[in-house]
């Protein structure tokens, strides 16, 4: 049968509105589900920042790449790392091209939403030991009461030692949680808003029972929790202080649904990214430009602190690393292209409303292309510009990668940022590029096992590509 006019018309002019699903055949759906594997693995061993970069390290020295120095001139294919403060790291492979040229530089970040440990964190309240924290993050608090916690980091003592703590991981190990009131009890609480159903001072982690031995003394359950972590850490209550300990929900990532298309998972936003990316120079030779991945922490509070990205780390790295060029870093980095790839929103069939549906990301329609993110007339967005936008679209399109565009939330609705202004701060064209999510920022967090793949697949392109 021949196609009507207006089809053809239509197939010429219009978006092609069909998801990544109808897209891609078989063997390819399979092979994003085998991608999964190695995905979901990761989320299970790399919930911090910390952990991420230990993961990170390992797989890069098992491709070969090497610690940077920066008193060696890299001569292309050359595979290097540079880890900051054991909280962010920065991946490069040398191209073939010379370094003035600029490099492909794609940008996620390891740091989620959870619950960190106050300075003094151990109380005794009703003969219960508790832990207070300081959530970080934008977290909707009332999420994160009566799930099992695990608490990862580390404890520094005065003289420098560095005791890495991981209680919760292992199946066999206790976990901690939030209590929530029942709800017989629970009238008043039931008449606050949402947003203060579990309140900041409320998110206290339950950390024992037991009472030390003593009859004289108070606070009895607080010491005997003391004596215990004193025993297998010998630390002090001061010890906290130098400490990041973080609570993150100690479940298992699953897949999800009965065709088993989604990944269900805590720190999706943005480990979904880092992987993928990660992944990326992993599988990559001799590119024509130099590539580089970073992964950076803090980007949940606004990118602050010496390890989120508008510190100078990584305008120093690529200095140190065009220096035995006789090349200068804002040469590198005024040539530079980047991804800022960090999630965006899916819609969601239950809460339609908050997005505008034109311009909405969907599950499995593909990586999302965000020109701007940024609220209320576009404000503290980078905004992509135009040939920009056109040089990525070209490259995606000319490699069969399944993209969409999305945008976070309806006008005035709310809106988001990522690390994008920041990269755009040092003159380097940068878009947002990432993975559609569902339940952002809870600690379950769903995304679609085809966009995951196929942000891999763009990553791997927008590394080799000579742009
Ligand atoms: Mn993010
Ligand atoms: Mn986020």
């Amino acid at each position: 049968m021949e196609k009507s006019i207006a089809k053809e018309l239509k197939e010429k002019l219009l978006i092609n509105n069909k998801n990544a699903g109808e897209r891609l055949d078989d063997s390819e759906i399979r092979n994003a589900e085998k991608f999964c594997f190695g995905y979901t693995d990761f989320l299970n061993a790399a919930k911090t920042e910390r952990l991420t970069v230990d993961y990170s390290v390992n797989l890069l020295e098992k491709k070969g790449f090497k610690v940077f120095d920066k008193n060696i001139k890299y001569t292309t294919g050359d595979k290097i790392y540079y880890v900051n403060r054991e909280k962010a790291i920065i991946a490069a492979v040398i191209g073939n091209l010379p370094i003035n040229k600029g490099v492909n530089l794609i940008a996620s970040h390891i740091d989620s939403p959870r619950l960190d440990l106050k300075p003094r964190p151990l109380y005794e309240q009703g003969q219960v030991a508790l832990f207070k924290t300081h959530y970080y993050g934008g977290i909707k608090k009332y999420q994160w009461s009566t799930i099992p916690l695990s608490l990862v980091g580390i404890i520094v003592k005065k003289d420098g030692t560095k005791i890495s703590v991981n209680i919760g991981e292992n199946s066999d190990d206790p976990v901690f949680t939030v209590t929530d009131l029942l709800p017989h009890l629970a009238d008043e609480q039931m008449k606050r808003s949402l947003k203060d159903g579990i309140k900041g001072e409320e998110l206290n982690l339950l950390v024992g029972l037991y009472p030390f031995k003593d009859d004289k003394e108070s606070e009895k359950v607080k010491l005997n929790i003391m004596n215990i972590l004193h025993e297998k850490y010998n630390i002090t209550e001061h010890d906290f202080l130098s400490a990041e300990l973080e609570a993150v929900p100690s479940f298992c990532a699953k897949d999800v649904g009965l065709d088993r298309s989604m990944v269900g998972g805590y720190g999706q936003d943005d480990r979904v990214c880092a992987y993928t990316s990660l992944k990326a120079i992993l599988d990559i030779e001799k590119p024509e430009r130099c590539a580089v991945v970073i992964l950076a922490d803090k980007e949940e509070v606004g990118s602050q602190g010496n390890t989120g990205l508008q510190s100078s780390y990584l305008r120093y790295f690529i200095a140190d690393l065009a220096a035995p060029y006789g090349v200068k870093a804002r040469e590198v980095l005024s040539s530079t292209q980047c991804l800022s790839a960090d999630v965006n929103t899916a819609f969601d069939p239950t809460f339609p409303d908050v997005v505008e549906k034109n311009n909405a990301a969907y599950l499995n329609y593909g990586v999302v292309l965000t020109k701007y993110t940024g609220a209320r007339g576009k404000t503290g967005s980078s905004d992509a510009n135009a040939e920009y936008l056109a040089k990525i679209r070209n490259l995606f399109d000319e490699n069969g990668i399944i993209w969409q565009t999305g945008e976070l939330g309806k006008v005035d609705e709310g809106g988001g940022g990522t690390v994008a202004s920041y990269l755009a701060n040092l003159n380097i064209d940068v878009v947002d590029v990432g993975v559609p999510v569902l339940s952002m920022h809870s600690p379950f967090e769903v995304t679609s096992k085809l966009d995951i793949h196929m942000a891999y697949k763009a990553f791997v392109k927008f590394l080799t590509d000579n742009l």
